[in-house]
């Protein structure tokens, strides 16, 4: 693993060199490494199989899998020599997880939020889907880390909404998962803030080369926001097996 400072600066684009402590891949690695092999093995012992629809599992799981997968590839190469478009094309991976996220993770959300306004579900998944679309294509074509966060604004814009339908009793879920839901968002958003805002190395530039840098703290929230994410699905979860629409 080549050091920071040693390495030849002009195979790597400028978004590279912007980057700053993402050249040197270890640590990030360490971050979202981690959290894979135990999102991976254990995640899927805590959702309860048999007694939701097989596709809300597996697309949860999926969902909170992807941000991290997709993130251990791009920070593996990290030390590449190809120049900006590898790592152009490395940065499309790690933003394309993020996007997987935010989609798929909200895809159960609107199920179980909409569950007894079948019609009104369908709609709401099929313009979620559309958004997420957007979404990606605006994130993986985006030119700075302020234009990537913005690029998730309309979906994050969409869930509070959901958030509010259940807030005013509108829609469905477990009582206790909203709270949850909230203090995702806000992680998710806090981490991309603390990225863009390159906090705390703005103030002492070199100091946080290796630890405490704004990009480890943004990963430590994006992973903090996924097992929120993961907490919320299961009250929901618990909440939806014992749950019927009036009517039924
Ligand atoms: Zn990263």
């Amino acid at each position: 693993m080549k050091n920071p400072s040693t390495a030849n600066p002009e195979n790597r684009s400028l978004e590279a060199l912007q980057q700053g402590p993402e050249i040197d891949g270890q640590k990030p690695i360490d971050q979202f490494g981690i959290p894979f092999i135990c999102f991976l093995l254990f995640l899927p012992l805590s959702i309860p199989w048999a007694e939701v629809e097989w596709w809300i599992g597996v697309v949860h799981y999926l969902a909170c899998l992807s941000p991290t997968v997709c993130s251990v590839f791009y920070h593996l190469f990290m030390n590449h020599e190809g120049g900006a478009p590898i790592y152009d094309t490395l940065l499309c991976f790690d933003m394309f997880g993020v996007c997987l996220v935010n989609t798929l993770g909200a895809l159960p959300i609107i199920h179980i939020t909409l569950l007894c306004y079948p019609s009104s579900r369908r709609v709401a998944m099929l313009a979620y889907l559309l958004l997420s679309g957007y979404g990606v294509h605006c994130a993986v074509s985006a030119q700075s880390n302020v234009h990537r966060l913005q690029s998730f604004a309309w979906q994050a814009i969409f869930r509070l909404v959901l958030f509010m339908l259940r807030l005013t009793g509108a829609g469905r879920g477990s009582p206790t998962s909203l709270r949850l839901y909230l203090t995702m968002d806000t992680l998710a958003l806090l981490g991309g803030l603390v990225n863009i805002s390159r906090l705390p190395e703005r103030f002492s530039p070199g100091r946080f080369d290796y630890w405490f840098n704004s990009h480890q703290i943004m990963h430590i929230m994006v992973v903090l926001s996924i097992v929120y994410l993961h907490w919320g699905m299961l009250e929901d979860l618990t909440w939806l097996k014992g749950y019927h629409c009036p009517g039924e």
